[in-house]
C-alpha cells in the first residue's frame, strides 16, 4: 500500500474511515535538517509506544490531541487534521538552537518558558518566525498564534509533572497543532517522543533524546527504551 504521506520519522496511511489515517513510525533518525541520517531498530515501536502513552495522559489532563486509536507495534490511528505549518517550540533549560543562536550555555533555566515558533519547512531548515510573520504568511491568525502559545504551556505544565515524577528533566520540546475537518478545533497532532523532547535525568543529567544520536553519545534506543520504561510505571 502507497503511503499518502512520507516524511522523515513517519508515514501516513488512508484507511476505511475517511477521517481517520494510520500513522505508521519508521526506524529512521535524521538530525541537523536531515543532514545526518541514521537507521535504529526498534526506534518506531518505541516512540510510537511513547507517544501513546503521553497521548493518553494528556488526553486525561483534558489536553485534545489527534489520536483515534492505538493500532499495533509501529501504527496509531489518527483523525485527519489540516497541520499548521507553524512548530511550536517550548523550552525551560537553555539547549541546542537557542545556545548556538545567542551564545547561551547549555543547560541554564529560564525562570519561566521560552515559547518559540517555526516555519515548517524543511527547504528553509524550519526558520524562526513569531507571530507577525505567521499572520502576514497566512499560517496562523493572531487569534491562532495566541491559542497556539497558551496550548503549548498547558502542555509544558503537564510534561513537566509528568515527567519529573519518572525522574527526567523536560529541557525542551516541538510540537504541531492541527485543525480538525469538523469542527476547526485546533488539536494536539504529529509525535511526542526522545525525538522531539530532550529529556535528562534528574539525578545525572544524563542525555536521555536525540540528542545522543545528534552528538554520537552512543546508546541511543537504550535510553529511548529507559524512557518508555520510566513512562510505563507512571501511566
Ligand atoms: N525539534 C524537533 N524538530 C525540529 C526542530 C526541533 O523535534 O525540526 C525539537 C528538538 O528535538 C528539541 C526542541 O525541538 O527538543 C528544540 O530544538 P532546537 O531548536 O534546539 O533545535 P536543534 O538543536 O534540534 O537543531
Amino acid at each position: 500500500m502507497q503511503p499518502l504521506y512520507e516524511g522523515k520519522a513517519k508515514r501516513l496511511y488512508t484507511t476505511d474511515d475517511p477521517n481517520v489515517l494510520r500513522m505508521e513510525y519508521k526506524d529512521e533518525a535524521t538530525a541537523f535538517n536531515a543532514e545526518k541520517k541514521a537507521e535504529f531498530d526498534n526506534k518506531g515501536k518505541l516512540n510510537k509506544a511513547i507517544t501513546l502513552a503521553i497521548y493518553n495522559m494528556l488526553e486525561a489532563k483534558g489536553v485534545k490531541t489527534h489520536l483515534v486509536s492505538d493500532v499495533d507495534e509501529i501504527n496509531l490511528n489518527v483523525k485527519i487534521v489540516d497541520i499548521l505549518q507553524v512548530e511550536v517550540i517550548v523550552r525551560n533549560i537553555a539547549a541546542g538552537s537557542f545556545c548556538k543562536r545567542v551564545g547561551v550555555e547549555e543547560g541554564i533555566c529560564f525562570q519561566q518558558p521560552i515559547v518559540e515558533f517555526s516555519y515548517k519547512s524543511d527547504a528553509l531548515g524550519d526558520p524562526l518566525i513569531n507571530a507577525d510573520y505567521a499572520r502576514e504568511m497566512g499560517l496562523a491568525t493572531e487569534e491562532e498564534s495566541a491559542e497556539l502559545k497558551e496550548k503549548a504551556l498547558v502542555v509544558n505544565d503537564v510534561l513537566i509533572e509528568f515527567f519529573q515524577q519518572c525522574g527526567m528533566k523536560l529541557v525542551d520540546f516541538k510540537i504541531e497543532f492541527g485543525r480538525t475537518r469538523d469542527t476547526g478545533e485546533i488539536v494536539l497532532a504529529d509525535e511526542v517522543s526522545p525525538d522531539t523532547c530532550r529529556l535528562w535525568d534528574l539525578e545525572t543529567g544524563k542525555k536521555m533524546d536525540k540528542d545522543r544520536f545528534r552528538q554520537d553519545l552512543g546508546g541511543v534506543m537504550e535510553s529511548y527504551a529507559e524512557v518508555l520504561e520510566r513512562i510505563n510505571k507512571h501511566v
